[in-house]
């Protein structure tokens, strides 16, 4: 008898053919194994008995990294095999999963410090579990000739562990060795090879004795030194030109990330799991790193080693130290020495780079736990090739918003989104968001198209982009709100039709061309409504208002306290002024004109604005700067301490949360010389009761509510925001698929552009 087996799920690149192989064998199958594209066919010639024993061992001992969808048996006719056979990868249509890149696995690293074994030391040490994957796959199938790894024909001794189905490294493409893989080479910052027995070591050294170094990884360079001495950080800090951005550190293991966070046990299984990333954990009352590493924060981000190289590095230190993506804010990834020579030459003192070439840059992820879940502020390298399914059946393209940007190819309802791309306004980046998307549809092998997303934003470098794809490929192209992406995130993720979507966030271009970011939106996929929103506040100075959040605040009170703000300006925000009175009646007389003053409903807004009228933070040197700091400074208050009033105000039918009262009760609560701590505590209580009311004063008849956008990273007011529609009987969702802020948008644009093509509501 035999039996044609169909096994779909991600059965590529992680060992499943050489798996089925010697399960096969030890059963006693005979047949043969082959990949499909989408999924494994396996032919096993046999009787019922053994049939049931392959299908159990096939669920039971699954490689750690495979995921089995679905297995579908039928009888056929036997062929009268000799043997079992892994048949080569076949050029099979539908989309393949590739997955993504994968920490190295324990075997592997447990030969790695063996000395008699011959990979002793080697730092692309790999094998069928583990190692990279989609920074280093430039086709499909996921074939060694698909890969980087071409560059580095195997030696004999590896052509044979390549070759041998009962191997651990059968056909394990970025398998090699000493003898024919990769090297680590070490470099001064003039490009000169520094000849040493052991680069890695002494790129060790180096970092001990507090220089800079640049290292290229897996998905691309970081930079890396001290995280111990004041004096080092603040180097660094100098010569990136980052006065305060927060630097993520590595360390070796997760006791040595005890000594100075507070780890949870879901914290740690981010952690430790195979896709490494980098984790947002509290700092602990031990916390002895510099306060340089995260000023003013009460969070650091994490990461544990993921490549072998890493750990041969980490185990020089006793301390974490700083791993940071050696890009500048918003640009993609320096990948090859002399691009990283030309552009970090003045901020490293040394480079240690290998030479195996990076098809695919990708960030590393930051997660943090925020509303007692899983909220991506980073969805990248670890993540990405992984699709989210929907239930659309559509293949749409999407090419998102401006800032934190990913793009999205949706194939048949399966949405692909692509690595970290970061602030789509220069041509470079325009570029990888380009080549990203291109990427990812050769990967998908997705040829047609329904259609082209992207945002509302008639100016927007990413919205030139979808224009000339949906001329190229001759399909209609749907401009999708902002928020109403951020909605249709939380309805395909959570399998929703409609939605009360409460999307609060810094800014995003709104029906009416002002821009949005405290809404409450009733939403299906192809519609929506804007159902109340927060106050609109003028912003004196345009940008300029949210790079000097004091401008908020005169904003904000502007219409309250008229010429009086002045006075509270000179003395609560004179340091908010760069050019300090002068600077202040100059806004002012903006205000009073409406010139350069446009309005926004922005909720990040408002937490700067609060953020400088405290004195917590007075400039915005990166992307939500003011209200991380407001967040992590209302960490020490009571936010049951100060009564902040909570009022609406409706205009046209709509009903809108009066933001000058809530800001004018904090300034009344700074006058009478309330603990600031307090004030910021019971202000994000306030807002979060304050969306709650408005959400549920008007759509008080719903039972699905949720909440995106930027601002939902804020674990406060995202905790609070649950508990208290829970209490109410109310279903509340957050995103926790796709990130909550702007990286989630191509995402909810690709959903809402799929909405339409197939009718649906
Ligand atoms: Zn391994
Ligand atoms: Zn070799
Ligand atoms: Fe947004």
């Amino acid at each position: 008898m035999a039996y044609l087996i169909e096994v779909s799920g991600i059965v590529q690149g992680v060992g499943f053919r050489p798996f089925v192989y010697r399960i096969a064998k030890r059963v006693g199958l005979r047949g043969y194994v082959r990949n499909l594209g989408n999924y494994v066919e396996i032919l096993a010639e046999c009787d019922e008995e053994k049939l049931r024993r392959f299908l159990d061992l096939l669920r039971k001992e699954k490689p750690p990294l495979a995921r089995i969808e679905d297995v579908r048996v039928r009888e056929v006719r036997d062929e009268g095999y000799d043997d079992f056979y892994v048949i080569k990868s076949g050029e099979g249509e539908g989309s393949s999963i590739i997955p993504p890149d994968i920490n190295v696995c324990d075997k592997c690293l447990e030969e790695m410090f063996d000395p008699r074994d011959r990979r002793y030391l080697f730092p692309f040490i790999t094998c069928t579990d583990c190692g990279p994957r989609f920074t280093i796959v430039t086709d499909v199938p996921y074939d060694r000739i698909n890969t980087t790894m071409i560059d580095f024909p195997l030696c004999e001794d590896c052509e044979r562990e390549y070759t041998n189905p009962m191997d651990r490294r059968y056909k394990a493409e970025p398998l090699s060795c000493w003898k024919c893989g990769p090297r680590y080479f070490l470099y001064d910052n003039s490009g000169r090879r520094i000849e040493v027995d052991d680069p890695i070591s002494e790129a060790a050294r180096l970092i001990e004795e507090g220089h800079i170094l640049a290292i290229k990884g897996i998905g691309g360079t970081h930079l890396a030194t001290l995280t111990t001495d004041d004096e080092v950080v603040l180097k660094l800090r100098r010569r990136r030109r980052r006065p305060n951005r927060p630097f993520a550190v590595m360390a070796r293991n997760l006791d040595v990330v005890r000594k100075f966070a507070v780890v949870s046990k879901e914290e740690e299984e981010l952690l430790t799991s195979f896709r490494r990333p980098i984790v947002l954990l509290r700092k602990s009352d031990d916390y002895y790193l510099s306060e340089y590493v995260a000023p003013g924060l009460h969070t650091i981000g994490v990461m544990l080693p993921y490549s072998p190289f890493h750990y041969l590095l980490m185990r020089n230190f006793d301390d974490p130290i700083i791993m940071t993506s050696a890009n500048y804010p918003g640009e993609p990834m320096v990948l090859e020495l002399d691009e990283a020579l030309r552009k970090l030459g003045k901020v490293a003192d040394y480079f240690l780079f290998h030479n195996r070439r990076i098809a695919n840059r990708c960030d590393d992820s930051v997660i943090r736990i925020s509303g007692g879940e899983i909220a991506f502020i980073r969805r990248s390298r670890g993540y990405v090739p992984e699709p989210i399914d929907t239930r659309f059946k559509s293949s749409v393209i999407a090419t998102g918003p401006d800032l934190s940007s990913t793009g999205a190819v949706m194939k048949k309802g399966r949405c692909y989104l692509t690595q970290h791309i970061g602030d789509v306004e220069n041509l470079e980046t325009l570029e990888f968001l380009e080549s990203a998307i291109r990427h990812m549809m050769k990967l998908t092998r997705t040829r047609e198209i329904d259609a082209v997303a992207c945002d509302l934003h008639p100016m927007f470098p990413s919205t030139t982009l979808a224009e000339s794809l949906s001329d190229e490929l001759g399909v209609e192209l749907f401009r999708v709100q902002h928020h109403h992406a951020h909605a249709a995130t939380l309805l395909a993720e959570h399998g929703l039709d409609r939605i009360v979507a409460i999307t609060c966030d810094g800014v995003g271009y709104g029906l009416d061309g002002q821009p949005w970011g405290g809404e409450v939106l009733l939403s299906t996929y192809s519609a929506f409504e804007r159902i109340a929103h927060l106050k609109p506040q003028p912003m004196p100075g345009g940008d300029l208002a949210a790079k000097y959040p004091a401008r908020m605040v005169l904003g904000i009170l502007y219409e309250a306290l008229g010429e009086d703000v002045r006075r509270i300006a000179e003395r609560y925000l004179l340091d908010g002024f760069k050019r300090g009175i002068r600077e202040i009646e100059f806004s002012i007389r903006q205000l009073e004109k409406g010139i350069n003053t446009p309005w926004t409903s922005s909720t990040g807004r408002v937490l700067d604005a609060l953020s400088a009228l405290l004195g917590v933070c007075y400039y915005r040197s990166y992307d939500g700067e003011p209200a991380m700091k407001l967040e992590a400074f209302a960490t020490r208050g009571d936010p049951r301490a100060i009564r902040i009033e909570i009022d609406f105000l409706e205009r046209n039918g709509v009903l809108m949360l009066d933001t000058t009262k809530m800001l004018l009760s904090a300034l009344e609560a700074l006058e009478r010389g309330e603990r600031r701590e307090d004030i910021a505590a019971s202000f994000q209580r306030a807002l979060a009761e304050g969306l709650y009311a408005l959400a549920m004063e008007t759509c008080f008849d719903e039972r699905d509510f949720g909440f995106s956008g930027g601002v939902a990273l804020n674990d406060f007011i995202a905790t609070t925001l649950r508990k208290l529609f829970e209490e109410s009987g109310k279903r509340f969702f957050l995103n926790k698929l796709v990130p909550r802020g702007d990286g989630g948008v191509s995402f909810g644009q690709a959903c809402v552009a799929a909405a339409r093509v197939e009718g649906i509501e």
